[in-house]
C-alpha cells in the first residue's frame, strides 16, 4: 500500500465535502454535490460513475430506468465496481464505477474508498427517492385515503395560517355501513365508500379535507358556508351500483340500482374568538358531538355546545375520584331484562353500571367515556363481572330461578394478554357456573385487534362462558367477519331497528341481518325496543329476544330479583 499524505488528505476532505453536501438539511445544492463526486472520481483514478434507479426489478430486468451521470472523464472504460440496493418498496438503485482501459487496477484502499462513496450515495439517494414512497405512505392509508396525521397537518397548517374563524370541524360515521358491505362484497363496498366520500369532498370546497380514522370513521374540516351542502350529503346520497360492482357481478344490476349511503355526524362550528391551541380540543369538541350523535337521542347530525362537553375539570375530577369511588363500592349493577317475546319469559339480564355518587346516580355516558381514555375502564369493568358473580351466588343460594347475565367488557381490555385468564379467575373464584356468564364485546376494526379477538372469544367458548357482539350495526360491522368468529350472540344496536314496518329500507335491512345471523348459528338480541310497532317487526322477521324500555329499563337489583322470581312478562 502506497502512503501518500497528501492525496489521503484531500480524499477526506472531499468525502467530508459529498457527506456535508448531502446531508445538508436547509437545502439540496446538487452542484455541490457533483462537484465533489467529481473530484473524488479524479482522486481515486475513476473513468466514470453511473447510478440508475428502477420502479421496480421487473422494470430493471426490462431496463426501464433512469440513469445519471455524475462523473465521466469521456474515456474509453470498463465496469470495475456495482452496487445494488433494493428497497423495501420495490425500487433498486444501481450505482457503477467504470476505470479507463489499461488502467492500474484499484488497490485495496482505493477499493474500500470507491465501495463507501458507493454506499453513501446508496443511502442517501434511496432515501430521497423513497421520501416519495413514505410520503405516501404517512398521509394516505392502505385504501388510498388520507389519514388522520395529514388530517392533523393540515389543520395545524391552518391554524399557524391565521385565526379559524369561519370553519367548522366535523367527524361522521357511515350508517349501517356493515350492510353496505355484506350486500356487495368487501372490495365493492369499498368501491361504494370511495365514491361516497367523493362525492362528501366535492361538496367541502376546493379548501376543505378530510382524514379517515379507520373503517367508516371520517373527520373533516371546511368553510362553514359550505355546511349545509356537506349535511345534505351526509343525509344520504344515492351510489350506483354499477359503478361499484366487481366486472363479474355487473350484470346482476340495472343501469338505476343503488344504495343509499348516509352518516350520522358531530359538528364543531369553530366561534369567532376560538383560541387555538393544539388540535387536541377541536378533535374532542367534535368527537364529543358526534358521540351523542352517536347514541341517537339527539338526531343523526349533533353540533358541539359547551354543555356537550366533558370539559377538562370533569375529566380529571373524575379521574381522581375514580379509586376512591372503586374502594367505596360506589359503582352499582343495573339490570337490564332480555326478554324472549314468544314466550314472554325472562331468559336473560344485560349489567349496566350505574355509579351513586354524592346522594344521586350518574349514568354511564357521563364517565365510562372518560375512564375509557386510560386503562381505569378495565378496573372497572372486572369490578362489575366480580358483582354480577356474587349475586348470582347469592341468587342460586336463595334459590331464585337465575338466568344468564351479560356483562360489557371494554375494547381496552384487548390489549391485555391475559384477558381470558382474568376473566376466568373472577367467575371460579365466586364459583359461578360458566353458563351464567356472557361477555359483551364489540366489534374491531383492525387486523391486530381482530386476532386478539378472536383469541379471546375462542377461549371463552371453549371455557363454556358466552359472547355476544354489542352494539352490531354501528361500526364498519360485517357478518363475514362476525363468522370467522365463534360469537353466540349478536347483538342489534337500536340504530338498527326501524321505528315501523313502513320503514322500508330499514326494514329490509333488520330482516336481512337477522337472517343472516341465523344462518350463521347466532342468536339475535334486539336492543332498545321501546314500540309495539317494534315489536311487531321483531316478531314478523324472526329476532326472538329483546331487550329495552317496552319491558323494562336497566333495574336496581332489588328490583331486578322481583322479575327473577315473576319470570314472566
Ligand atoms: P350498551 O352496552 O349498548 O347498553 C345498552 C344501552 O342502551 C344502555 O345504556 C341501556 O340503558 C340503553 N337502553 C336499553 N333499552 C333502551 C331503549 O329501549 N331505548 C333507549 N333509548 N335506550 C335503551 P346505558 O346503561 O346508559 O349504557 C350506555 C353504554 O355504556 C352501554 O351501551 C355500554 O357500552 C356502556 N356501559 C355500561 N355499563 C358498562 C360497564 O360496566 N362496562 C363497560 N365497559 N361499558 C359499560
Ligand atoms: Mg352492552
Ligand atoms: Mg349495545
Amino acid at each position: 500500500m502506497t502512503v501518500n499524505t497528501e492525496r489521503d488528505a484531500r480524499y477526506y476532505a472531499a468525502l467530508e465535502r459529498l457527506i456535508h453536501e448531502i446531508t445538508s438539511l436547509e437545502h439540496l445544492d446538487l452542484e455541490g454535490v457533483y462537484g465533489a463526486l467529481r473530484e473524488l472520481c479524479v482522486l481515486l483514478r475513476v473513468a466514470k460513475g453511473v447510478t440508475m434507479f428502477y420502479d421496480s426489478p421487473i422494470n430493471e430486468a426490462k431496463g426501464v430506468g433512469e440513469e445519471f451521470v455524475c462523473y465521466d472523464s469521456g474515456e474509453e472504460n470498463r465496469l470495475v465496481l456495482d452496487r445494488r440496493f433494493v428497497s423495501p418498496a420495490g425500487i433498486v438503485v444501481v450505482c457503477a464505477v467504470y476505470q479507463a482501459v489499461g488502467a492500474e487496477p484499484f488497490d485495496d484502499v482505493e477499493r474500500e474508498r470507491v465501495d463507501l462513496i458507493m454506499r453513501t450515495i446508496l443511502t442517501y439517494l434511496s432515501k430521497r427517492r423513497l421520501q416519495g414512497v413514505v410520503d405516501r405512505m404517512t398521509y394516505w392509508d392502505n385504501d388510498g385515503f388520507r389519514n388522520l396525521r395529514y388530517f392533523l397537518n393540515r389543520m395545524m397548517e391552518l391554524a399557524q395560517a391565521g385565526p379559524l374563524k369561519g370553519w367548522a370541524a366535523l367527524r361522521m360515521n357511515l350508517k349501517h355501513f356493515s350492510l353496505i358491505n355484506h350486500q356487495l362484497g368487501r372490495q365493492a363496498g369499498d368501491k361504494a365508500m370511495k365514491l361516497y366520500i367523493g362525492q362528501f369532498e366535492r361538496a367541502l370546497g376546493e379548501d376543505g379535507f378530510i382524514g379517515r380514522l379507520g373503517g367508516d370513521n371520517f373527520v373533516a374540516m371546511f368553510r362553514v358556508e359550505r355546511l349545509d351542502e356537506a349535511l345534505s350529503v351526509l343525509r344520504g346520497r344515492p351510489v350506483f351500483l354499477r359503478d361499484c360492482a366487481e366486472p363479474d357481478q355487473i350484470d346482476e344490476f340495472g343501469p338505476d340500482d343503488a344504495v343509499t349511503i348516509a352518516a350520522i355526524s358531530g359538528v364543531f362550528v369553530i366561534p369567532d374568538d376560538y383560541d387555538f391551541h393544539g388540535p387536541g380540543d377541536i378533535m374532542d369538541k367534535m368527537t364529543s358531538a358526534f358521540q351523542s350523535s352517536k347514541n341517537g337521542r339527539d338526531g343523526d347530525v349533533v353540533f358541539y355546545t359547551d354543555a356537550l362537553s366533558l370539559n377538562k375539570e370533569k375529566v380529571m375530577r373524575i379521574q381522581q375520584r375514580f379509586a376512591r369511588a372503586l374502594k367505596d363500592e360506589e359503582f352499582l349493577v343495573y339490570y337490564q331484562p332480555k326478554v324472549d317475546i314468544r314466550t314472554r319469559e325472562l331468559i336473560g339480564a344485560e349489567a349496566l353500571c350505574r355509579w351513586y355518587h354524592e346522594g344521586r346516580i350518574v349514568p354511564p355516558l357521563d364517565f365510562i367515556p372518560v375512564l375509557e381514555r386510560g386503562y381505569d375502564i378495565c378496573k372497572l369493568d372486572f369490578y362489575m363481572l366480580d358483582h354480577v358473580c356474587r349475586d348470582i351466588v347469592r341468587w342460586l343460594a336463595e334459590g331464585r330461578q337465575v338466568v344468564r347475565v351479560s356483562v360489557n367488557l371494554s375494547r381496552r381490555h384487548m390489549t391485555d394478554a391475559k384477558l381470558f385468564e382474568h376473566i376466568l379467575e373472577i367467575v371460579d373464584r365466586n364459583g359461578v357456573p360458566h353458563e351464567l356468564i356472557e361477555i359483551e364485546l364489540t366489534e374491531t376494526t383492525t387486523d391486530v385487534e381482530f386476532r386478539d379477538l378472536k383469541r379471546v372469544v375462542s377461549q371463552l367458548q371453549e371455557a363454556g362462558i358466552f359472547t355476544s357482539v354489542d352494539d352490531f350495526g354501528v361500526g364498519y360491522s360485517s357478518l363475514n367477519l362476525i363468522k370467522e368468529i365463534p360469537w353466540n350472540v349478536l347483538k342489534l344496536d337500536k340504530s338498527l331497528l326501524p321505528a315501523s314496518e313502513k320503514k322500508v329500507r330499514g326494514s329490509l335491512m333488520f330482516r336481512h341481518v337477522v337472517a343472516m345471523a341465523h344462518e350463521i348459528g347466532l342468536k339475535c338480541v334486539a336492543e332498545g325496543v321501546e314500540t309495539p310497532e317494534q315489536m311487531k317487526i321483531l316478531k314478523d322477521f324472526g329476532c326472538h329476544i329483546a331487550q329495552g324500555f317496552y319491558f323494562d329499563k336497566p333495574l336496581p337489583v332489588g328490583e331486578f330479583e322481583e322479575r327473577l322470581d315473576r319470570h314472566k312478562y
